[in-house]
Order: C-alpha cells, then sequence, then structure tokens
C-alpha cells in the first residue's frame, strides 16, 4: 500500500519530519504530496514545489516527492483536484485538512488517516516564516538536516508576501509595515 502525507510544507518542519519517521514503516511506501505546488510566491507560499522538494529530499533522499496543483476552492474545482489525487497513485491520503478530509471522502475512493500531529503549537510552518522574516532564531524549529537548504532560501521567503518590521520580543502589536 503506498500512502500519500499531503501539504504544503511551506517549510519542512520537525513535525512533518515526525510524522515521515513515524508512519513510513506502515506502508509499502511513502510518499510526499506538495500541495499548491505552481502558486506565485506569497506569504503563505513563498517556495516554489522544487525548492521545497529539494528540501524534503535533503532529509529523506529515497522519499517520493510529488507536486499537486490547486484549482478552484469550488464544488467544480474540488472535483477535479480530487481526480488529480487520485491519479497520484496511491491508495491511501494522510491529512488533518478539513476540506481534504472531506473531499477524500466525498469525491474519492481513497483511504484516509488523520494523522499524529506532533507539537503543533510548536511546529508550525507558519512561525518558522515569521521567525525566519523577522530575524528571529528558526533553525531549531526545523529537522537539523533541511537547515543548511532551508538556509539557501532564507531570502526567498523575506522577501515573498507582505513586508513587516518587528521588534524584539515579538507581540502582536508591535508589527509594524514597512
Ligand atoms: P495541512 O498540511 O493539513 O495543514 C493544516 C495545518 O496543520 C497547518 O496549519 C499545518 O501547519 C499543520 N500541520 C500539518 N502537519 C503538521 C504536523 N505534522 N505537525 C504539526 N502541524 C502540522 O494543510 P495544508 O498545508 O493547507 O495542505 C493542504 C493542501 O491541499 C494545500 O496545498 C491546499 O491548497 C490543497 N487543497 C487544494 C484544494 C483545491 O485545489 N481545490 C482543495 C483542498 C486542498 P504548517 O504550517 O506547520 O504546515
Amino acid at each position: 500500500m503506498t500512502a500519500g502525507f499531503l501539504g504544503r510544507f511551506q517549510p519542512f518542519h520537525q513535525g512533518h519530519q515526525q510524522v515521515v519517521e513515524k508512519y513510513r514503516d506502515e506502508f509499502d511506501e511513502l510518499a510526499i504530496i506538495v500541495g499548491s505546488a505552481d502558486k506565485e510566491r506569497e506569504e503563505e507560499n513563498p517556495l516554489s514545489f522544487e525548492e521545497r522538494k529539494e528540501i524534503i529530499q535533503t532529509c529523506f533522499p529515497e522519499i517520493e516527492v510529488l507536486p499537486l496543483e490547486d484549482e478552484e476552492k469550488t464544488e467544480e474545482g474540488n472535483k477535479r483536484w480530487a481526480k488529480k489525487l487520485e491519479e497520484l497513485d496511491i491508495d491511501t491520503v494522510m491529512s488533518q485538512n478539513d476540506l481534504v478530509q472531506r473531499i477524500v471522502k466525498e469525491k474519492t475512493g481513497l483511504e484516509l488517516i488523520e494523522q499524529e500531529l506532533f507539537d503543533p503549537g510548536i511546529y508550525s510552518g507558519t512561525e518558522v516564516r515569521r521567525r525566519i522574516r523577522s530575524g528571529e532564531e528558526w533553525s531549531y524549529l526545523v529537522p537539523k538536516c533541511a537547515k543548511r537548504k532551508i538556509e539557501e532560501f532564507t531570502q526567498e521567503i523575506e522577501e515573498s508576501g507582505i513586508q513587516y518590521e518587528f521588534k524584539p520580543g515579538w507581540k502582536k502589536e508591535n508589527i509594524k509595515r514597512k
């Protein structure tokens, strides 16, 4: 059985790494499906598919990393997206995302697994991006094996999306747009 662990991986962090390590032996194969694969660089999606794949494969060179482009988030768009997901040659989708779960159950014949989340309050792509953009320490949130590779892309992360200035000791009320 082949499972696909779906997410945006913006960027791959220790929570994602722990999922791979926990589940990889439960299936014949575990692939990583990178969602929003064709999005223009923006606040929530600063890294391209290729950059995300490089980061993931620095830690897990043997794991297949597959792109999945978004469709409109309408009934029809979700149907097209579900069809592309089915065409990826997997039997099982691993996701904690409510919309993904609904689409997989209603529009595909794939099995669904809700993977365990490892310390989601600590490991978060949003937090890694915020720390990189504000010049705070971020590397302890990502796998050691991925740190150098992510460093290569910090400029892309800093420059995409809204530019903020942060005072040390982050507080929401201290955010200033540049
Ligand atoms: P997700 O990977 O399920 O993530 C949901 C939340 O859980 C995020 O906040 C994520 O934070 C967090 N998370 C994920 N794995 C974690 C872990 N192991 N430990 C701790 N926290 C974890 O959802 P997603 O990133 O939005 O990915 C779904 C993809 O499917 C997207 O690309 C979406 O566009 C696509 N999609 C497309 C359509 C369509 O085109 N019509 C429809 C449905 C879904 P992090 O920021 O830390 O990752």
